[in-house]
């Protein structure tokens, strides 16, 4: 997930990459990139340092088109553009810092890569968790309509690396649906761009994309809760079935991570989010 009305990339770019298939080499690490002049302010550069070591992780900022395979349908990303980086690292440093270092620990989280014109096998993404790698690949958002669904898009990917699905926990969250729902019966009129918002529309649902499938659920509510926690309760309140689920995933969450406790749930809401800086709006 999720989606971008971008087009596809250029089959000639991932030819181009595809003869070097090597990873390490297709990713640029700004952290071992000392000697190549980046255009972001120092203050910033310091701050996603001070980000990356905290939680033990590398923050890579390709400097070539990149092509990965996965799955077999290979994951493809460009590198950002010079304009949009202090933004994008503002954007990240807002969301991500939330996080006790303990919940990152526990979902594995490696890498995350910073690129545009992400996709897989083609298809535009918003942003990918590989939980085989610990990686979150992420795009860089171009304007404030992306930028919100960028903030969005951090923390579903985030929580995909969170949730192992253990099969117990999967069945106990099913269960809370109504008996007569299959996931991925819904026809996604809008397709990924159902995502993003609180609509409260399906009963039990916080959204169209959440009815995909169990794990598109539990990510959608999660970052709903992060971004939307007032539009969330609101549903709550004429909606027994998504009170359930709210309250099941806060529960595994604190289950999973001590520091995941209403402590955490109650600053969500008081986090500052500045408006936004991409520039291009
Ligand atoms: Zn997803």
């Amino acid at each position: 997930m999720n989606s971008r009305a971008m087009t596809a990339r250029p089959a000639t770019v991932v030819v181009l990459v595809a003869l070097f298939p090597c990873f390490p080499c297709l990713i640029g690490c700004n952290r071992t990139d000392s000697n190549q002049k980046t255009p972001t302010s120092e203050t910033k550069r310091a701050l996603v340092r001070e980000i990356a070591d905290k939680y033990g992780i590398e923050c890579d900022f390709p400097n070539a088109p990149f092509w990965i395979a996965f799955d077999q349908r290979p994951i493809t990303g460009d590198p950002i553009e010079r304009r949009n980086l202090n933004a994008c690292l503002s954007v990240f440093v807002e969301e991500f810092e939330m996080y006790p270092v303990s919940l990152a620990a526990k979902s594995g989280l490696k890498r995350i890569v910073f690129c545009r014109d992400l996709a897989i096998a083609g298809e535009p993404k918003g942003g990918i968790a590989v939980a085989q790698t610990g990686t979150m690949y992420l795009e860089v958002p171009q304007d404030s309509v992306q930028e919100r669904h960028h903030r969005w898009s951090i923390h579903h990917e985030f929580f995909h690396l969170i949730d192992r699905s253990e099969s117990g926990f999967d069945a106990r969250w099913c269960a809370l649906n109504s008996p007569d729902f299959a996931y991925g019966s819904r026809l996604l009129v809008g397709g990924d761009s159902e995502s993003f918002t609180v609509t409260g529309d399906v009963e039990g649902f916080v959204n169209l994309y959440a009815t995909r499938s169990s794990r598109e659920d539990r990510a959608e509510l999660f970052a709903a809760l992060v971004m939307r926690s007032a539009d969330v309760q609101r549903v709550c309140g004429k909606d027994a079935r998504m009170r359930a689920k709210t309250l099941l995933l806060k529960e595994h969450l604190a289950y999973l991570c001590p520091e995941m406790s209403e402590d955490f749930w109650s600053t969500i809401g008081r986090v500052k989010r500045t408006t936004s800086s991409v520039k291009g709006d």
